[in-house]
């Protein structure tokens, strides 16, 4: 039996993220008393940032799916994951229901990121990704085109 081949077969269908990469943010929900999300890094698409923007409180929470703090917060200022979090909220459940949500008095003219009264407030990236992975499993099973590596054993009926 050619196991190298076999193994070979089955890598994509064990990296479940991949055929997401265009999605520069894959996940996002109003939930836990947080606006939460997954966002996709912009320079290596292997690594992924979980964010989050307390409702109400304004905590900010970016760090990896592997659990490293996000280099870009630092502070009270929302890194560019939690700008594009904000902005994908905003498109799937309109402004004034993410404002309402997180509790942010949107001034005239300004920006629900302008709203904000932020401060740094790590919240576990684990819950939040465990939540995106079976969103993900749900999302991916019904549209899948990746060959099934244990039909590989049953030759097509032209071949011989
Ligand atoms: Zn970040």
């Amino acid at each position: 039996m050619d196991l190298d081949f076999a193994q070979r077969s089955a890598a994509p269908v064990i990296a479940p993220v991949r055929p997401r990469k265009l999605a520069k943010v894959p996940f996002v929900e109003l939930a836990d008393g947080r606006l939460q999300g997954v966002v996709s890094s912009g320079s290596d698409i292997e690594r992924v940032y979980v964010s989050s923007i307390g409702a109400g409180s304004h905590g900010l929470s970016c760090s990896t799916n592997n659990n490293r703090p996000c280099g870009g917060l630092r502070g009270s200022y929302p890194c560019k994951h939690l700008q594009a979090l904000l902005d994908e909220a905003v498109l799937q459940y309109g402004a004034d229901r993410v404002a309402r949500y997180l509790r942010i008095e949107v001034e005239e003219g300004k920006s629900l990121l302008q709203g904000l009264h932020s401060h740094h407030e790590p919240s576990p990236a684990a819950t939040v990704f465990s939540s995106f992975l079976r969103h993900l499993a749900y999302l991916e099973l019904p549209v899948t085109t990746d060959p099934i590596p244990e039909l590989h054993w049953f030759p097509g009926t032209g071949a011989r």
